[in-house]
């Protein structure tokens, strides 16, 4: 196992490269550090480039060779003369797990949900340029005004988690759960609410919003389970099982009332009276790159650096999460390093480009990732600064390529869910 650190300053792609020659077998997928352009015509839900294309999504416009062919140093100057030539027309959106040869562009670095209510203050924004995934970027469609574009410069960046739960496996599993609980004795309480994690694609988000239910992040879980619970007997939560289950966990639900719904098996695999005793029934998605951490990184973190904080995201295994010191979201991560006020030594498990950021940000401190193979979010890394130069010179010749355009019949329903978590409270 290679625990050689990474330099802050280092690219990802340099990183992996450096990382697969020391220890081929153990790294993440190289073939995006080498080769990052994506020269498919269309993409799916999520975009996974195994994903068959549906007839009525947007296609990946063709990027010219000359984007292709640029130096770093020519793309650059291209970005940077394009962000100017725009000025405030305008607004570009960095996730905080982007890479920093994109991140260095934008005018907001955060979240997914902050950075589309972020877009929101920029008044004068006729184009959001997304630099994350493409829930996000339907997130901030949602949210926009329809006269604002927003745009995903490489369509094929998707999320592999919002992949594991698409559209008809929901509804199946949600006309297998009514079924079941149809005959249960009316209490004036739903017989279960759907809840969605904000990592899943515009037709869910209408999916909970029709069925009264409605959106967390990783930040308000709890509050949006005790929202739920107050109305509902038990919570269908999708797509993330780990999210589900630290947050449902923490709040005292035993692990015997989170069956687990594996889509494609009758009534998810499950026999109907664990169903019928559920508290939460969780869907069988995770996160690729928050699986990797392991309780044996912790062990190992614990042994090296004595007194070591250990923080992780909420996405990581439960095993995880009880061997940490503390979990959160990407803002609570932050919030607990900014504030720690003597230099202190911090194993953090979640997505590289942030930790290395975070290294950067506070030099005082000495800040690691868990997991000593360094593994990027790979499908946000499609966002290649390439395609960051082509969308923003398209504009600057006002044309809007690779736009995402939450469907009408959605966008209503969508809105409403977002609109319950916003509203729910405490
Ligand atoms: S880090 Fe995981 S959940 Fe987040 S965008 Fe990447 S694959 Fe999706």
């Amino acid at each position: 196992m290679v625990t050689q650190q990474t330099d802050s300053n280092e690219s990802v792609a340099q990183n992996i490269t450096r990382l697969n020659l020391l220890a081929p077998e153990s790294t993440c997928s190289t073939d995006l550090a080498s080769n990052p352009w994506d020269t498919a015509t269309g993409y799916g839900p999520g975009a996974s480039q195994e994903d068959k294309i549906p007839a009525n999504y947007p296609k990946q416009g063709s990027i010219p060779q000359q984007y292709l062919n640029a130096s770093d140093a020519e793309l650059d100057t291209r970005i940077l003369a394009a962000k100017e030539k725009l000025g405030e027309k305008a607004v570009i959106l960095g996730h905080f797990y982007q890479r920093d040869e994109v991140v260095k562009y934008a005018d907001f670095v955060g979240d997914s949900f902050q950075l589309a209510n972020a877009a929101l203050t920029k008044d004068k924004a006729e184009a959001i340029v997304f630099c994350g995934v493409h829930f996000m970027a339907e997130t901030a469609d949602i949210l926009s005004r329809d006269d604002q574009a927003v745009i995903l410069p490489n369509l094929a960046a998707g999320c592999s988690m919002a992949d594991m739960a698409d559209g008809p496996s929901v509804q199946q599993c949600w006309e297998e759960l009514t079924a079941l609980y149809a005959d249960e004795e009316d209490d004036g309480r739903m017989p279960v609410i759907p809840v969605t994690y904000m990592n899943c694609s515009a037709e869910l988000k209408a999916f909970v919003g029709r069925n009264g239910g409605l959106v967390c992040t990783s930040s308000n879980a709890a509050t949006v389970l005790e929202w739920a619970f107050e109305r509902g007997r038990r919570v269908l939560f999708f797509p993330d099982q780990h999210l589900g289950r630290n947050t449902a966990k923490a709040m005292g639900v035993p692990l015997e009332q989170m069956p687990m719904w594996s889509p494609r098996k009758e009534l998810g695999g499950n026999d109907s009276q664990t169903l019928l005793d559920a508290k939460v029934i969780l869907w069988h998605g995770f996160c690729s790159v928050h699986k990797r951490f392991t309780p044996a990184q912790i062990a190992k973190a614990r042994e090296d650096f004595p007194g070591v904080q250990v923080i992780v995201h909420p996405e990581c295994p439960m095993e995880v999460v009880d061997a940490a010191d503390s979990a959160g979201s990407t803002d609570f991560i932050q919030k607990a390093i900014a504030a720690a006020t003597e230099p202190t030594t911090f194993a953090i498990g979640t997505e590289i480009n942030m930790v290395n950021r975070l290294a950067a940000q506070y030099p005082q401190h000495t800040i690691f990732c868990l997991d000593p193979v360094i593994c990027p979010c790979s499908t946000m890394y499609r966002i290649h600064p390439g395609y960051l130069a082509w969308v923003l010179e398209e504009l600057v010749e006002g044309r809007v390529v690779n736009q995402i355009t939450v469907p009408a019949e959605q966008q209503g329903d969508a809105k409403i869910a977002l609109e319950r978590m916003l509203a729910a409270k405490p």
